[in-house]
């Protein structure tokens, strides 16, 4: 990552780890995607149960290969043959990994879900969750700032990957739609955690995820 642009993160991380903490959240600082991936194992146990709302960001610090390779339990709800029992494994767990859609720099998190297994479980069950969040998701103060990102950047690149028959893959715009497959369904908007040491937020000096 470019000198400049890391010292701007870093700043920006220093106000946005104060605005979690205000928040009854814990925000830490990954200089590289290594440092985040060491960061990240340090707050999961070893033994403990974890499982995901399918996150690339988890996926691009070498998270989920790590917790697979080692001494885990990874509820692989893609790889379960019953995903039903895997989805409902997740409210259960120990460890949920995710990312946010989008944040505020005064750590309002913000996430759209089409099934709602990611936002039920961020917002009750697992004992701890644990966002992985590159700092090309931190918005401005205002929430408004961090919900457009979620709908107007982050919805649409996620309907393209995952093929979907929507507006936004025709023209790379969200149209607002109410189509059938629509990944738009349940927006969470996570402004306070009620129970400490629950919520833990690694912004990470990169640009991760969509
Ligand atoms: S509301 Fe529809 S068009 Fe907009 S991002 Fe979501 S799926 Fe795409």
């Amino acid at each position: 990552m470019n000198e400049v642009v890391s010292k701007r993160n870093q700043l920006l991380a220093e106000k946005v780890i104060k605005g979690l903490a205000s928040r009854n959240m814990s925000g830490y600082y990954a200089a590289s995607r290594e440092e985040a991936l060491q960061l990240a194992l340090r707050l999961i146990p070893e033994g403990a149960s974890v499982t995901m709302g399918g996150s690339a960001s988890a996926n691009e610090i070498g998270l989920v290969q790590a917790l697979k390779n080692g001494n885990y339990n990874f509820i692989d709800r893609d790889a379960a043959a019953d995903k039903r029992a895997a989805m409902l494994a997740a409210y259960d767990a120990d460890v949920f990994l995710s990312s946010v859609n989008a944040m505020t720099d005064d750590g309002i998190l913000i996430n759209i879900d089409g099934n709602a297994n990611r936002v039920s479980a961020i917002a009750q069950g697992p004992r701890k969750v644990l966002f992985i969040v590159g700092m090309n998701k931190v918005c401005g103060s205002d929430p408004d700032s961090a919900m457009k990102r979620a709908r107007n950047t982050a919805a649409p690149i996620n309907a393209q990957r995952f093929g979907l028959s929507t507006p936004c893959t025709k023209t790379g715009a969200c149209m607002d739609c109410k189509s059938p497959d629509t990944i738009c369904c349940q927006f969470l908007i996570t402004r306070y955690s009620r129970h400490k040491d629950r919520i833990h937020v690694i912004l990470v000096n990169d640009n991760l995820g969509f």
